[in-house]
């Protein structure tokens, strides 16, 4: 069972990375290697250190990728991780033909040579291309094979591989044989008054949108409908994308600017396309990630968004909507994201490495290191995502943070401090999963849209910090549990209000709230918070069907399904 004094490598213990004395040695460490390794790349990063406010963001983004790979190769030491570090890099490189393909030979090439494949028989054509390769058809051997023809000049081979291609990517029965795979996928014009590709029906007289049939999920329970997707849907993404950083065009991190007057730009919806609100280096995590810089990719996320585990895909997707690409489908950033973090996850220390990059970040020029002792103490009421971001950040900037939130937290029931070798040993069955109560909104408004054993790791991070303490079943306010007074005569120096997002929306029209009539978000925190969503438990909530629910966002779609 490995102990805070196990021992990792560059002669460090686990024990040394949870204080900052150990994390400033650590950092030394990393910057001796690098001076070793690059000793240019060492020098800007000190200058950059130094001045962090005069390093104009290009300068800053190439930084950030030119110590990706330093990162990786020193926390894969530290960690005894170097195989699988180095077996993620090849799986990744291995998969480049394929993204190379889909762009130069499918995409310009054969969709555009042959843009009407409904004659040609899908099955002649695989035969033949297998009986010239001499195995199998795959994503992988369509790819290398293809560019060997092109580079040798056998036009024969070539126009066979651009039919096949025109097939798979045009035809139904091609997108159905290469389900799953990305080579013969390519973005589609968006049209905004067809997002969700709806088939009209009518049962009983009443006409009615619905989700053609192949694109069901069977849900029975809580467990996840949708888990995400795959390395290679994912690099697929990353490829995709134009790593607009190197001409400051990042729409998906800094918003999309109209070039006359500088505002941001509206959705055809008017919805102002500002971009992550976090401004998260979403371009340089993708480069990062596409040369298979894992850890460089997950420090870059990390640099802005720490608590990436409550973001990412099924949560947020602000920077897809202002990606650069507002014609065709943009790139898939949420899933991105949540990729890189699955990837770290289910890597032997996966956990301690994500909790040690949100304490010690080298790629974070203005604070790598959690600063010294402040001496000041934050009260934070409300646990959910902007309580436990907001506690994360004021502790990085040497505070001590005290949480409370009104719902009980249930204890974890083991050692925080304890290191996790397997990540998913923290997860819970979805199904059986008992309500923990830390998470605010994330913990009480979602259902199986999102793994809310993420809400696990995010407590953790806190949990184990020396300077954080958190209280369940603490009302706040006047008459409440505690008053601001009381919080005050406690010697607290701040109070930081971070509650009131699961407030329902209560719209002001006559019989608003009649019988019969129930607020979304209070449907779902009957659901969840009484046990009634187990199937196990004996607590009820009648509803009468059929319901009509009012509204288009996250809190309406989770209502629907439930
Ligand atoms: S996600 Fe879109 S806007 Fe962002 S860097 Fe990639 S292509 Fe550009």
């Amino acid at each position: 069972m490995p102990s805070e004094a196990t021992p990792l490598g560059h002669g460090f213990t686990f024990a040394d990375l949870g204080g900052r004395d150990g994390l400033i040695r650590l950092d030394r460490a990393f910057l001796d290697q690098l001076a070793a390794a690059d000793p240019g790349l060492h020098g800007r990063l000190l200058a950059a250190r130094a001045a962090p406010d005069d390093v104009p963001a290009k300068y800053e983004s190439e930084l950030i990728i030119a110590l990706g790979p330093h990162l990786d190769t020193f926390v894969a030491e530290l960690f005894g991780i170097q195989e699988e570090i180095e077996a993620l890099v090849r799986e990744t490189l291995a998969l480049d033909p394929i993204h190379a393909c889909k762009r130069l030979f499918v995409q310009r090439q054969a969709v555009k040579k042959y843009p009407d494949a409904s004659g040609f028989d899908g099955v002649e054509l695989r035969a033949a291309l297998e009986q010239r390769f001499g195995e199998p058809l795959t994503e992988l051997t369509f790819a290398t094979r293809t560019t060997e023809w092109q580079q040798a000049g056998d036009a024969d081979g070539i126009d066979l591989a651009l039919r096949y291609a025109a097939w798979a990517t045009l035809t139904q029965e091609g997108q159905e044989a290469h389900k799953g795979g990305t080579l013969f996928k390519v973005p589609h014009r968006v049209d905004p008054n067809h997002l969700v590709p709806v088939q009209t029906m009518e049962r009983d007289g009443v006409t009615m949108l619905r989700l053609p049939e192949e694109h069901w999920r069977p849900r029975d329970g809580f467990g996840l409908t949708d888990y995400g997707m795959n390395t290679q849907q994912a690099l697929d993404q990353m490829n995709y994308c134009i790593w607009c950083h190197a001409q400051s065009k990042d729409s998906c991190s800094k918003g999309l600017k109209d070039r006359k007057t500088g505002a941001f730009q509206k959705s055809p919806f008017g919805v102002t396309l500002a971009g992550c609100p976090l401004d998260e280096k979403i371009s340089e995590m993708h480069a990062l990630r596409a040369q298979g810089s894992v850890l460089g990719a997950f420090a870059t996320i990390a640099i802005d968004n720490p608590m990436m585990a409550a973001t990412g895909h099924r949560i947020c997707n602000d920077c897809m909507k202002a990606c650069i690409y507002q014609k065709q489908d943009p790139v898939d950033i949420p899933q991105a994201e949540t990729s890189v973090l699955k990837d770290v996850l289910g890597l032997p220390w996966g956990f301690e490495i994500y909790a040690l990059l949100t304490r010690w970040n080298p790629l974070d020029i203005r604070r790598p290191l959690p600063r010294p002792d402040s001496g000041r103490k934050v009260l934070i009421v409300g646990l959910g995502p902007a309580g436990f971001t907001l506690a994360h950040h004021l502790m990085n900037d040497g505070h001590t943070v005290v949480a409370i939130d009104g719902l009980k937290i249930e204890p974890l029931g083991f050692d925080p401090c304890q290191p996790i070798r397997e990540a998913q040993t923290l997860f819970e069955n979805l199904d059986d999963r008992v309500m923990a109560g830390f998470g605010g909104v994330a913990e009480y408004g979602i259902t199986v849209r999102w793994n809310k054993n993420y809400l696990k790791l995010v407590r953790l991070l806190l949990e184990r910090r020396e300077t954080f303490a958190h209280f369940g079943g603490i009302r706040f306010g006047g008459g409440a549990t505690l008053s601001m007074d009381d919080a005050w005569a406690m010697g607290f120096d701040h109070i930081a209000l971070c509650m009131g997002a699961g407030r329902p929306t209560v719209i002001d029209v006559p019989g608003g709230l009649a019988r019969g009539v129930r607020q979304a978000s209070d449907f779902l925190m009957a659901l969840q918070l009484t046990g009634a969503a187990q199937r196990r438990s004996i607590a009820n909530l009648q509803l009468r069907l059929p319901v009509v629910v009012i509204g288009g966002g996250l809190t309406a779609v989770d209502t629907a399904t439930e």
